[in-house]
């Protein structure tokens, strides 16, 4: 069976003509799910009853399901979504996408900055970094443009979005048909523009110098995880072989020619990738360049023999760039009792 989101303007309008609609109701529908975020057919009432009945048994609005959601003590939201495998709507694929709510909530109506949304670009990720739960099962398939909108959707649905990343299963730009489709519904339809979406990956340089080119529609976040090639070539097997000073130099490149900076993410596996031999190589490999660096604590997942850096490392990794001119945050992960940290609750729902 298909759905709302997946049928383009022409078939929506045929499927639409057959069930006793008009062509223009095709429009009224898709605006009320994109733009107006009405996820129920019954509250379209700008469509006449009898047309939103017969959708109501013809046409689900998603292809997916949400099988769970989990919340973390800070309101942190996970949802579980799963999506067709194959022809057999038993056979299903997991896939996760995040909500989490500003720091401190205002009292009264809720915080006016709106929630971060984490989305996922495919399910199970290729690339197989030996720290992340994400790549221990391999590549299952593309997600579709349709089941990527899906997520935004699914997420301001719990609450108004400030921000969306491209940071959950899956690398985006193995994906990119699928992403951009995606992505050029969520600015032209539900209004959020390049600056607040973020999309990270491992940084196939080729990739970035083309998408640099054509004004993409997004904010670039390139996981680096260390300044030595060896390391790098171990730590994001995808990459082997890719020079890290070719990676750097598409960074530049990606800011010269968009006038964004690039963030570069930092997984800090404590004992592996933290040490000040470390830090002092990573600061010679920044400085000068116009970027940040995003410092992220490990996330331990237990199948996987990586550990959280030691309390006080994040900050001394800090303080060594900033004080060699690198500019560098830390991100504290958040709603870790509601197993959100990357990858987990999918590899609980396959059972491992
Ligand atoms: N595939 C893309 C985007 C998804 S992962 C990429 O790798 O960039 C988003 C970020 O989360 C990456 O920087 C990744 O290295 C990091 N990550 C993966 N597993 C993690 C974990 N267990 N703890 C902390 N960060 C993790
Ligand atoms: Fe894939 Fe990113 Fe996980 Fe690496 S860190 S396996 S690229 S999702």
């Amino acid at each position: 069976m298909t759905s709302l989101l997946a049928l383009g303007p022409d078939a929506l309008a045929d499927f639409v003509v057959e069930r006793g609609g008009q062509r223009f109701h095709a429009k009224a529908l898709r605006r009320n799910v994109v733009a107006r975020g009405v996820l129920d057919y019954e509250a379209m009432t700008d469509l006449p009853a009898s047309l939103r009945a017969r959708l109501a048994e013809d046409l689900p609005i998603f292809a997916g399901r949400l099988d769970a959601v989990s919340e973390a003590r800070d309101g942190t939201r996970k949802l579980l979504l799963s999506f067709p495998r194959g022809r057999s709507a038993e056979d299903r694929l997991a896939v996760e996408t995040v909500h989490i709510p500003p720091h401190k909530p205002l009292d009264g109506d809720g915080d006016p900055r709106g929630a971060t949304l984490c989305v996922s670009s495919q399910a199970g990720c290729p690339v197989g970094c030996p720290f992340c739960a994400s790549g221990l099962l391999g590549l299952e398939r593309n997600l579709e443009h349709h089941e990527i909108l899906e997520q935004f959707l699914r997420g301001r649905d719990l609450g108004a979005l400030r921000r969306v990343v491209v940071m959950g299963i899956g690398e985006p730009l193995l994906n990119l048909e699928n992403l951009e489709r995606a992505l050029d519904a969520v600015r032209d339809e539900m209004g959020l523009g390049a600056r607040k979406i973020t999309v990270s990956t491992v940084g196939f340089p080729g990739r970035l110098r083309r998408l640099a080119e054509s004004s993409p529609r997004f904010q670039l976040a390139i996981s680096l995880h260390t300044p030595f090639q060896e390391e790098r070539d171990h730590l994001v097997p995808a990459m082997a072989g890719v020079p890290v000073e070719d990676v750097l130099a598409a960074g530049d490149h990606w800011f010269e020619t968009t006038g964004r900076e690039v963030t570069y993410e930092y997984v800090l596996l404590g004992g592996v990738n933290d040490t000040p031999r470390h830090a002092e190589a990573l600061t010679d490999r920044l400085r000068g360049r116009r970027c940040g660096v995003n410092l992220i604590p490990y996330n331990p997942t237990p199948e996987l023999p990586y550990a959280r850096p030691t309390s006080g490392d994040p900050e001394a990794f800090q303080e060594f760039l900033r004080g060699r001119g690198v500019v560098a945050t830390i991100r504290w992960s958040r709603g870790l009792d509601g197993a959100a940290a990357c990858g987990q609750l999918r590899l609980d729902a396959a059972g491992r």
